[in-house]
């Protein structure tokens, strides 16, 4: 009996993106299946993407990695969540990652702050998040907490250097089968009646045929974009940021378990501390702030000295109309962007390999499939979308930039979230929304958006109640922290690459 020729998946693209799902592909899919990877070193990638959300780390645990190797290979750090510096007149605050207090039965924590904050007994917000305390003593644990069972885990994420991250990837699937193509492509074939594309034509008259196309070819979507001709959906009234320079410098001596997003006149400056060096980069709107100035004002903001010349980037946020056309799935930059504020590009990286695994055409029919797939994917963007521009919206700041982000309307759904929030305290994220009601709480409280109401039930107990409850956590968290490592004495014991990292 003949047996049925392999289900050939070309991905087009090396970045982050490519070599994520070329590693899920090769980790996950049996003998009936091939994967070519096609990139060029000419071109090279987009060479930013340090930080990540706390998600990566399942992703790396599907593939079997070793988190401390992982660590190592990728000069990595720990991240507990952002330090938002100067978003409004009143500071800074951090979201972040994991919960803030405990929930009492059936009653949310922050109905109970809400209360203790009418009745003038609950400290800071962040004084009953794990993740915050920690963060700003720069202290990390993973696993159980080991004062009182009461304490959550502490979720984390990373910042990592992601060229080396690629390379780490890449090891991992050529070791699994994939096999890696050099060189540009010059033209997509695409055939007959339905448009799919055929093959990737590249320099050298090499032809590389498939079933399926993945787009990693990051801003030039050159199979999504180019060749299938998918429209894009500007988002820039929103979100109108549209440059970076990114810059790295010594390695930082606070070397925190968190990423610093600072505000500016007209946009933002992030500062991500890795094992050997520092991530920074500033984002701003041309409309506002010339490169000239964005580098000296990004150069001004450094903490350590700058190791290169900034190195700049643009973009446009949106997305593609559609992520799947035809045979063609665009992940990463190719399929649409949003700034690096709340650290989610390698998220929807992920997300979207997930939804190529389980929606993997094969030899089913596809339009339901592609259908299900787009639905999905525009949905998750539209909500972290929604997420991000609420930074933007709810600030009081001078400049132009920012007076324009106060008066530009938002889109409806977020608009009834704020006002839902102001009268009454609640928070329902929407289904498949990236960010939960404990991330929307930090950040609307964090910038500044009082609630008028809580839920009835926290009226119920009496003040001196709320009061010990609130002291309770507060303390617990702190003598929780107390006990936990340095950061940098968390990462020399579990993923120390060989750089001295500072004390
Ligand atoms: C300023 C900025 C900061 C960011 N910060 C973060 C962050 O902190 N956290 C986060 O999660 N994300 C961040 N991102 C997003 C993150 O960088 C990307 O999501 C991630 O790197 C994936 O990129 P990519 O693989 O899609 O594209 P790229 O890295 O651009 O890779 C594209 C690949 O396609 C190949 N290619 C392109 N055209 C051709 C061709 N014609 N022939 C052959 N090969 C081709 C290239 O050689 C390359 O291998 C940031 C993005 C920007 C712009």
């Amino acid at each position: 009996m003949a047996t049925a020729a392999p289900y050939r998946i070309v991905v087009a693209g090396g970045g982050t993106a490519g070599w994520m799902a070329a590693a899920a592909l090769a980790r996950f899919l049996g003998p009936g299946f091939t994967v070519t990877l096609v990139e060029s070193d000419a071109i090279g990638t987009v060479g930013v993407g340090e930080a990540t959300i706390p998600q990566i780390q399942m992703f790396n645990a599907s593939l079997g990695i070793d988190e401390d190797a992982f660590v190592a290979a990728t000069q990595a750090s720990y991240k507990l969540g952002i330090e938002f510096v100067g978003w409004t007149k009143s500071g800074r605050y951090t979201h972040a990652f994991g919960d803030v207090g405990r929930d009492n039965g059936l009653l949310a924590f922050r109905h109970t702050w809400l209360r203790g904050r009418a009745e003038g007994v609950a400290g800071p917000l962040a004084a009953y998040a794990l993740n915050n305390v920690a963060a700003l003593a720069g202290r990390m644990q993973r696993g159980p907490a080991r004062t009182a069972r009461m304490l959550p885990e502490m979720p984390y994420a990373f910042h990592f250097d992601a060229g080396l991250y690629a390379r780490f990837l890449r090891r991992y699937a050529e070791a699994r089968g994939v096999v890696r193509q050099e060189g540009r492509i010059e033209a997509v074939a695409r055939a007959g009646e339905d448009g799919h594309v055929e093959a990737l034509h590249l320099e050298g008259d090499r032809r590389i045929e498939g079933d399926l196309f993945l787009d990693c070819t990051g801003f030039h979507a050159r199979l999504i974009g180019e060749a299938m001709g998918v429209g894009y959906q500007d988002w820039s009234r929103w979100l109108p940021c549209d440059r970076a320079l990114a810059v790295p410098s010594a390695r930082a001596r606070d070397f925190p378990p968190y990423t610093r997003a600072t505000a500016h006149g007209a946009g933002w400056q992030w500062r991500i501390p890795l094992q050997h060096r520092t991530g920074n980069g500033i984002v701003y709107a041309s409309r506002h702030l010339s490169d000239d100035e964005a580098a000296a004002r990004l150069l001004a903001g450094l903490d350590e000295p700058a190791l290169a010349d900034p190195r700049p980037l643009r973009f446009l946020a949106g997305r593609r109309e559609v992520c799947w056309a035809g045979n063609v799935i665009a992940l990463g930059l190719a399929s649409g962007f949003l700034e690096p504020l709340e650290s989610t590009s390698i998220h929807l990286i992920q997300s979207a390999i997930e939804r190529v695994l389980q929606l993997l055409p094969g030899r089913r029919p596809l339009a339901p499939l592609r259908d299900r797939y787009n639905r999905q994917a525009a949905h998750e963007m539209e909500r972290i979308r929604d997420f991000l521009i609420l930074h933007y919206w709810a600030n009081d700041r001078d400049e132009p930039f920012w007076r324009e982000r106060r008066e530009t309307p938002l889109p409806d759904g977020l608009a009834e979230k704020i006002a839902l929030w102001r009268e009454s305290g609640d928070i329902l994220p929407d289904e498949g929304d990236l960010f939960s009601a404990v991330a929307w709480l930090q950040v609307l409280v964090g910038q500044g958006i009082a609630a008028r109401g809580h839920h009835p039930l926290a009226d119920q107990p009496p003040r001196e109640q709320i009061a010990e409850y609130l002291d309770l956590i507060a303390k617990l968290n702190a003598r929780e922290v107390a006990q936990m490592p340095s950061h940098p004495d968390f990462v020399r014991a579990h993923g120390a690459a060989d750089t001295e990292i500072a004390a």
